[in-house]
């Protein structure tokens, strides 16, 4: 990146030997943070998941490994283990390695394992973090996270657990524990989950909103309520963020990115 910006921001020097685990955002390239565009324009060796924009990676140096590490529907995945042995063996052969991942490293996208082998492997390692989806998308979609009138609390929750079964979670609780409720990985169970915070005493006509491919080309924002939320899922496209919760109505004004293309494309 351009070192003015460097120096002017005070950006700590991308060292030989260290990995960087940094956040791109969720989809959007402009999304991605000054520390992240400095670690993909020094960067000897990236490994980068599914969900990295490729505009981003060509702003890689010449020469650079460019590895995909990620999942990818119906390619068989890369082992956990693999990548931070990977990342573990770049590093001492004394690269500048890149680990970028979707959203934010820590958020869902198992950033704590990756860095918790190199600090086992005593490998110097920096984490980035990244606008993750279930913030950033919902900004996308003209959806607050938080609303001064409409929430105190929200919490980000995964539809998949490791064993990809819904997560055997306390869901009276998690119906109980905050007004807006943000789910990753979520499509697939979202039926059920919507029975479950109903028989948690949430009701049937609270909003939601699934939001597919946010901040990314062909951003979708379905709005539905809890009894529809199922069937609305179904209909989905795979890459979506659940929302649940009075905020959701608050699309209807601050839905500037629909707003924007209508400004751009009149019809
Ligand atoms: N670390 C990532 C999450 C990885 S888990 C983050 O912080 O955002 C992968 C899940 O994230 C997807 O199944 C989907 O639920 C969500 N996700 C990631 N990017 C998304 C996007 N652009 N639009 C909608 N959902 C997204």
């Amino acid at each position: 990146m351009d070192k003015s910006i460097a120096a002017a921001l005070n950006l700590p020097p991308f060292e030989k030997g260290w990995v960087w685990l940094v956040g791109a955002g969720p989809g959007d390239p402009g999304l991605i943070t000054a520390l992240g565009l400095k670690a993909i324009t020094e960067a000897d060796y990236i490994l980068y998941d599914a969900l990295v924009d490729e505009r981003l990676l060509a702003l890689a140096k010449k020469g650079v490994g460019l590895i995909f590490a990620g999942k990818r529907a119906g390619v068989k995945s890369c082992r956990q283990s693999d990548i931070s042995n990977l990342l573990v063996d770049l590093a001492k052969k004394t690269n500048r390695v890149l680990r970028l991942k979707g959203g934010d490293p820590f958020v869902f996208g198992r950033g704590g394992e990756e860095a918790g082998a190199l600090a086992k492997a005593h490998v110097p390692f920096r984490i980035v973090p990244g606008i993750t989806a279930g913030i950033g998308g919902l900004a996308y979609a003209g959806i607050p996270v938080t609303h001064r009138n409409t929430n105190h609390a929200v919490t980000f929750i995964t539809g998949h657990g490791s064993d990809g079964k819904l997560p055997r979670l306390d869901w009276q609780a998690v119906g109980k524990g905050s007004e807006t409720l943000v789910f990753y990985m979520a499509r697939k169970y979202a039926g059920e989950i919507a029975e479950a915070l109903i028989a948690a005493g949430r009701k049937a006509d609270e909003p939601a909103a699934i939001i597919a491919n946010a901040a990314r080309a062909g951003q979708s924002v379905i709005v539905t309520d809890l009894k529809g939320l199922g069937a609305a899922a179904e209909k989905a496209p795979a890459l979506s963020i659940i929302v649940v919760g009075e905020n959701v109505r608050l699309r209807r004004e601050l839905d500037w990115l629909g707003k924007t293309a209508a400004a751009l494309n009149p019809a």
